[in-house]
């Protein structure tokens, strides 16, 4: 199918960006149009507005600075894929780059569209929601930063005000005794996931502290089990494994019952991961 006719402007910067969305309400950003002219193709959405934030200077880098890693909202998922800076301080993001999808729809595909789009199966928010970072947006009102337990509110569906744009996220840098965990289950690889998890915690000793595990795949958006987090912080995975909160609904893919047994499963692996020394 063919998109419906839409207008098409180019952004020179972020404020011009917003000021070209804050004259159409119903204008829509594009980014790397992975997923944006899929759903034009099939006439999901009909935006008489896109606004092509591709050539806006500056939101395709990556930089560390005090202790936390900036990603901006351009930067490619094969950018980030490469990266050492990433690599090195955000090797949970680097474990989990190369499940999305393929490598053609990484080249284009941005980490700022995947934070915004939100989409409940993607990698990249439950590593955001794991590493407990933020969301940097820009909107009328000037920079904002969301602390990433507020940012994903529901399916698709974010804490984004009308007229405000991803710039970037940030993350904490790893330290020497932070650890992180990662795996997923999808029917092909390159599909999205089935279930997910993405984990990090800080070494204790023999133990553990500080665990996030942000499940994705189960829920409307990515989500925490607190009360798992806690056993496995206590050092008992089964117990970790028995509290876990999941209700994954039915759909086409897998049943709601089989999802749950698979976040087990994902949990038992990733608990193993978390527990090794860094390399
Ligand atoms: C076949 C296929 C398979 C895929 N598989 C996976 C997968 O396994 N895992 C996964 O995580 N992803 C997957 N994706 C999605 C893809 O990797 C991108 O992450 C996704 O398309 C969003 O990034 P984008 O830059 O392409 O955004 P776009 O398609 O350009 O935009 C998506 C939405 O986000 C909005 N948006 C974009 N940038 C911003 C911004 N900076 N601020 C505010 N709003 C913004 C747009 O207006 C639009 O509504 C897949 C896509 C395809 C086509």
């Amino acid at each position: 199918m063919k998109p419906a006719p839409f207008a098409y402007k180019k952004a020179r910067s972020v404020d011009d960006a917003l000021s070209l969305i804050a004259s159409e309400p119903e204008a829509r950003l594009l980014a790397g149009g992975q997923t944006l002219i899929a759903s034009l193709n099939m006439r999901l959405s009909a935006p008489p507005l896109l606004v092509d934030i591709n050539g806006i200077d500056g939101l395709d880098r990556i930089e560390r600075s005090n202790g936390s890693v900036r990603i901006g909202a351009l930067v490619r998922h094969a950018q980030a894929e490469r990266d050492e800076t990433i690599a090195r301080t955000a090797p949970l993001i680097a474990r989990a780059l190369p499940h999305i999808a393929h490598p053609a729809i990484r080249n284009r595909g941005t980490v700022g569209g995947s934070i915004a789009y939100a989409d409940p199966a993607a990698e990249l928010p439950a590593c955001l929601l794991a590493l407990g970072g933020e969301v940097i947006a820009r909107g009328p009102a000037g920079e904002r930063t969301i602390p990433v337990d507020d940012f994903f509110k529901g399916l698709f569906e974010t804490a984004l005000a009308p007229g405000e744009m991803v710039t970037g996220i940030r993350v904490p840098a790893a330290a020497e005794t932070s650890r992180f965990g990662f795996a997923e289950l999808a029917r092909r690889h390159g599909d999205y996931a089935l279930v997910g998890l993405a984990a990090s915690a800080a070494a204790n000793g023999r133990g553990l502290r500080n665990v996030r595990l942000a499940f994705f795949g189960v829920a409307s958006t990515a989500v925490r089990t607190r009360a798992a987090e806690a056993a496995l912080g206590e050092g008992d995975v089964e117990s970790a494994v028995a509290a876990l909160d999941l209700e994954p609904a039915d759909d086409i893919h897998a049943s709601g019952a089989v999802r749950k047994h698979l976040a087990g499963v994902l949990l038992r692996r990733v608990a193993a991961q978390l527990m090794e020394p860094r390399a």
